[in-house]
Formats: structure tokens, sequence, C-alpha cells
């Protein structure tokens, strides 16, 4: 540094420059505030089953991913523990240096086979997948054609792509197909939860894989809450639509993230050979990202096993999908409340007004439930709601709880006030 610049902006606690940021912050906040916005953590443990202490008090929970129970399983555990011992906790660099550790190796070899497609490549997030995996394969002049009803990071990956977005009505094909037969890019990538997450609902995979076909563009899946639970042995939407193995098809791109029923973290891409090679050379959170720890991939080579060899745990999913579902029909007939189309483990009881939703989350957490409100943004006007998330982890107990103290609260009138410590938002 030059000895003539003088050192005019000091960076200590004394700064008494304006500060836009600080400023500016507090106002916005107040704004998230009035609105009933802002966001608010709990801190929770596992306690048993599914329930959980939650700021120091037990709550019995609706709200978990953790679809077949397996995150707390103690052969996945047990497989952390091993692989900490044989790897160590850090993978120490990107798995195109020194990350891509032999376990992480076995685990992509195990993915592929379960899932039935050529080949996988594994993820240390899936967040980070989704937002960098659609750049890696169109860009500018490319077109891409997105499903209104997208995961955020579908969303961020197609932004960042700098592809131009054709965003269709959601399960829309007509309105898809109108906009591929109007496109004169060369490379087209149709995009699409394959299990939209604030619904439940499944897309028709055999429908958007006819309109690749037809169009000649590429299907990216992400089915983060269809593996695990759809399709034989879980093995994910693209096997329960008979869409893998000897029918697998080379323009379908299948994500899946393992923070869910894997019960871990991270992510996979599974498909032909060529697109996963692309993928390994093209994609910077791959390239440029340490490579998940060896103890995780450990454990979930112990949730694919299970996946493939404990059908128990399926089962009693959907026996819990099935009660719920059964025990909400006569609080529907005697309500205004309707329960979306769902034979996924997320079950959406709309509710309606915003209040009426804050209040009726509020009534359960008073109850010892946690389930939580969903709200536009995130969902449309006037359709907010419980999002019910069912796990291998509730009993049938479990679920008679929660109906009872539904079927209580729809009785109750003064349903539609706001309780103020349901200042929440997801
Ligand atoms: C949770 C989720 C992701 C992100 O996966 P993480 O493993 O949590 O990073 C991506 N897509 C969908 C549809 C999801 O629900």
């Amino acid at each position: 540094m030059s000895t003539t610049m003088p050192h005019t902006a000091p960076e200590t606690a004394a700064d008494t420059a304006p500060n836009f940021w600080l400023q500016d912050i507090p106002k916005q906040l107040a704004a998230l505030d009035a609105g009933l916005l802002r966001r608010k953590r709990r801190t929770v443990a596992p306690l048993h089953g599914a329930h959980i202490s939650v700021d120091g008090q037990t709550m019995l929970q609706f709200c978990s991913n953790d679809y077949l129970g397996l995150a707390t399983h103690p052969e996945l555990v047990a497989a952390a523990c091993t692989g900490a011992q044989d790897f160590g906790v850090g993978s120490g660099g990107s798995p195109m240096v020194s990350g891509h550790s032999t376990a992480n190796e076995e685990l992509e070899q195990d993915l592929a086979r379960f899932v039935q497609l050529p080949r996988a490549l594994y993820f240390y997030a899936g967040f980070a997948t989704n937002a960098s995996i659609i750049p890696a394969l169109v860009g500018e002049g490319d077109a891409l054609f997105s499903d209104a009803l997208n995961h955020a990071s579908l969303i961020d990956g197609c932004r960042l792509s700098r592809a131009q977005i054709h965003r269709f009505a959601h399960g829309d094909l007509a309105a898809l197909e109108a906009l591929l037969a109007a496109s004169s890019a060369q490379r087209k990538l149709v995009v699409s939860d394959a299990v939209f997450s604030m619904d439940g609902n499944v897309a028709d995979i055999p429908g958007l894989l006819a309109l690749c076909e037809r169009y000649d563009a590429l299907l990216l899946l992400d089915d983060a809450h269809g593996f695990g639970v759809l399709g034989p042995e879980g093995r994910g939407c693209l096997a329960a639509a008979g869409l893998t193995g000897a029918n697998a098809s080379p323009r379908v791109l299948y994500m899946a993230t393992l923070s869910k029923a894997a019960g871990a973290s991270g992510a996979f891409v599974a498909g032909h050979d060529l697109l996963i090679e692309w993928l390994l050379q093209k994609t910077r959170s791959y390239i440029f990202a340490t490579a998940a720890p060896a103890l995780l991939a450990r454990a979930l080579q112990a949730s694919v096993r299970l996946m493939e060899h404990e059908p128990v745990l399926r089962e009693r999913l959907q026996a819990r999908i099935a009660q719920l579902r059964a025990g909400l029909e006569p609080l529907l007939a005697r309500t205004s409340w309707r329960l979306l189309p769902s034979h996924t483990a997320i079950q959406a009881l709309v509710i309606g007004s915003n209040d009426a939703a804050l209040a009726l989350m509020e009534g359960l957490r008073q109850r010892g439930l946690w389930v939580p409100a969903i709200r536009p943004p995130t969902v449309p006007k006037g359709t907010a709601r419980l999002r019910i998330a069912l796990s291998a982890a509730h009993t049938q107990e479990d679920v008679a709880q929660l109906l009872a103290a539904l079927s209580e609260l729809a009785d109750l009138t003064e349903l539609t006030e706001p309780a103020a410590a349901a200042l929440e938002t997801n």
C-alpha cells in the first residue's frame, strides 16, 4: 500500500459515517413484522419417534421431510460412525482433486443401480445442485421451460443460466407444448418438480417426456420428495412411471435430494452417461466445492440398503397417509377446508385465509402438535394451508392425536383471530 494514501475510512466500532444498510434493515424488518412475515427459527433436538424438543418443549411434529424416519436410524448412525473412523470427518477437497473418496464412488454406483439409470453423480447439497446443473446445460440463446410451481433452487438455476425462461402454468402440458412449438432454440430444457412440495401432487411425467421427444428437448426432473417414497422399493418417480432400466430415456435427467427420505444430506443427478459426464465437466458447484464427507456417503449407502430391503418403512408411511386422509373426511364435510389429492407424504389441508391457517397452527401448537401453516406468496392467495408431512416414524396413535386435535379445532369459532405466538413464516 502506498504510504501517501491517507487513511480516511477507519473500519472500527467508532465509525460514525452514514451507513445505508444499518438504517435500511430496521425499516425492512419492521415491514416484515407488520405483514406477519418475519421468519423465526426454533432450536430442536430429536426425542423419540416423531417427538422432538422444540425450544425445550416436547412436541409431536408433522413438518419433517424425513419421510422414512431414517435420519435417526441406528444403521445410518453406525455407518456414519464407521465412515468417520475410516475416512475422518472432512473430504479435504473438490471431487476433481482429492475429495472423491472410495465411499463416494461406491455411493454413486449404488444410487445408479437403485434408480435403474446408467450413471449417477453425488453432490454435497440439493439446492446448489439445481442452481448449477441448469447453467451447465443451457446458456445464452437456449430456451428453458419451467413449471410455475417449481422449487426455488430450480428457479435460481434457470436465472443463473441466462437462457430464455418460458414459465408455463402448473401442470399445463398444452401451454408447454405451445411454448415448445414456438421456440427456435436448439437447446431446449424442460424443468419440473416431480412431486410438488407444497401440494404433494406428482407431475405428469410420461406427458412431459412425450413433449420432450416431440420437440427434441431435455427433461430435468427434481424428485426431492419422491425418491425413497414413490415407485417400487422407493426407486422414485421415474421407476413409478416405468421409465427406468430398459425403458430409461436418454433425454431425462433425474435429480433427487438425499436430505429428505434418505435421511442425511446431499443430492444426486442420474441419467445417460454422456449427460452425467458433461455435468461432471461443467457444473461449478461440483468442481469448485468441497466433496461431501465420506461418512455421509456411508450413511447414505445404508439408506439405499434399507429402502431396498425394508419395505415395512414405506408400508408404515402408506398406512399413515391412508389413516390421515380417511380420518379427515368427516372434518371436510363440516368445514370449508379442502384436502388436496396426494398419495405422497405431503398432505396439504387448504384452510383459505392466512389468519385462519395461522390460528389453526397455533391451536395445534398449544396441543403439543407442530404442523406448519404455509401462506402466500409461497402458495397462491386464498389457499393458506397446513402442510402435514407424514413419516414412517409416526405411529397410528400420533396420527389419531392430530385428527382429534383438528376435529376439536374445527368446532371452535375463535379461529379467525391470528394469535400473536403464530408470527411465523414458512
Ligand atoms: C429441499 C428441496 C431441494 C433442496 O435440497 P437440499 O438437499 O435441501 O439442499 C431441491 N428441490 C426440492 C423440490 C426440494 O424440496
